[in-house]
C-alpha cells in the first residue's frame, strides 16, 4: 500500500489570555495509507477533530509538516491549494450546520463543481455538472425528488446523504470524516457506516475515520489510532488494539464497551479523575495521573510512540504485550 498523506511531527497551538497556550496537537506523527480506512478514537477534546481539519489544511498547523501524496501542502497558501483541496475532503458531525439552509439541495451538492474548475481548468457546462449531480444523488442513494427541497426538510441521516453527496463532488481521494454518525440514531448510523463502506469500495477511497463509539471504528477501521491530551498513545491494526490493547488508556477505554461488541477481555479498568487541563498537562507521560499502572517514571520522562509488535506502536514504558 502506498501512503497517501504523511503527518510529521505536527502541533497545534491556540494562545489564550495572560500568555498561557493551550497545546492541541503535541508531536501528531502518523501515515494515512491509500485504501484504507484510519480510526480516530478517544474522549472528546482529546485532538481528533482539530488533527482531522490540521491533515486537511483547514486550521494552520503551529508546526510540522504534512505530505499529500508526497507534495509538502504545511505551508501552501490558499491559491497553491485549491487543486490539493479537491483530492481531499471532509465531512463533519453536525449535518445541519454544514449545510446552508437556504439553499436547494440540488445547488449545494452542486456548489463544489460550480466554484472549483475542472481538471482542465474550464468552468463545466451546465449539462456536465447536472449529469454529475444525477450520479451523486445515486452513489449516496437519495430519490430525484430532494433536489429541490430544503436541508430542514430532511431526516439527520438523509441531510449526512447530502453531505457526503457534496464531499463527494469534486471525485476526492481522501475523506476525513469527524464524528458523521454521532448525532444520528442507532440504526440510521448503521446505515450510514455501511454507506462510508460501499463508497470506500466502490469509488477507491481513502478515510480518516473520526469516532468516540469503539464498535463504530471496530466496524468500518482497518487501522486505529487512539489520541490523549493531544497525542496519539497507540496505532495498530484494528483487531490488535482492539483485542489486544498495549496502552492501558486504550485498555480503559475498551474495557467501557459491552464487550459482545468488541469480543475483549471483559474485566472494566476504572479510570480515576478527570482529564487534565491541555493548557498545564502533566509532566512525563500525560497519562501518568490516571493510569492504573503508573510508576515514579512515568511522571519524569514522556514515553515516545515506538513499536512493539508487527504494524502496532505504543507510547507508554510499561505495555502490556
Ligand atoms: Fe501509564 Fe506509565 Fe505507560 Fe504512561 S508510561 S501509560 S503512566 S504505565
Ligand atoms: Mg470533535
Amino acid at each position: 500500500m502506498t501512503d497517501i498523506l504523511k503527518a510529521i511531527e505536527l502541533r497545534k497551538d491556540y494562545r489564550l489570555p495572560r500568555g498561557k497556550t493551550l497545546r492541541a496537537l503535541d508531536n501528531v506523527s502518523l501515515t494515512v495509507r491509500s485504501g484504507e480506512v484510519l480510526g480516530l478514537v478517544g474522549e472528546s477534546g482529546c485532538g481528533k477533530s482539530t488533527l482531522g481539519r490540521c491533515l486537511l489544511r483547514l486550521t494552520d498547523l503551529s508546526s510540522g509538516t504534512i505530505l499529500f501524496e508526497n507534495q509538502d501542502i504545511s505551508r501552501m497558501n490558499d491559491r497553491a491549494l485549491r487543486p490539493v483541496r479537491r483530492q481531499m475532503q471532509m465531512v463533519f458531525q453536525d449535518s445541519y450546520a454544514a449545510l446552508n439552509p437556504k439553499r436547494r439541495i440540488g445547488d449545494l451538492i452542486t456548489e463544489p463543481l460550480r466554484v472549483h474548475p475542472d481538471e482542465n481548468g474550464q468552468k463545466r457546462s451546465r449539462q456536465v455538472i447536472e449529469a454529475r449531480l444525477y450520479e451523486l444523488m445515486d452513489l449516496v442513494s437519495l430519490p430525484r425528488s430532494a433536489l429541490a427541497r430544503y436541508p430542514h426538510e430532511f431526516s439527520g441521516g438523509q441531510r449526512q446523504r447530502i453531505n457526503i453527496a457534496r464531499a463527494l463532488a469534486l471525485s476526492p481521494r481522501l475523506i476525513v470524516a469527524d464524528e458523521p454518525v454521532s448525532a444520528l440514531d442507532v440504526s440510521v448510523q448503521a446505515q450510514i457506516v455501511n454507506l462510508f463502506t460501499d463508497l470506500k469500495e466502490q469509488l477507491g477511497l481513502t478515510y480518516v475515520f473520526i469516532a468516540h463509539d469503539l464498535a463504530v471504528v471496530r466496524q468500518i477501521s482497518t487501522r486505529v489510532a487512539v489520541m490523549y491530551l493531544g497525542a496519539i498513545v497507540e496505532l495498530g491494526d484494528t483487531d490488535t488494539v482492539m483485542q489486544r490493547p498495549a496502552h492501558p488508556y486504550t485498555a480503559a477505554l475498551i474495557s467501557a464497551v459491552p464487550q459482545p461488541v468488541i469480543g475483549a477481555d471483559d474485566r472494566r479498568i476504572l479510570l480515576h479523575g478527570d482529564v487534565p487541563s491541555p493548557i498545564s498537562p502533566p509532566s512525563g507521560c500525560r497519562f501518568h495521573t490516571r493510569c492504573p499502572k503508573a510508576e515514579t517514571r512515568c511522571s519524569q520522562d514522556a514515553p515516545q510512540l515506538r513499536l512493539i509488535g508487527n504494524n502496532h506502536e505504543v507510547s507508554c514504558h510499561f505495555p502490556n504485550i
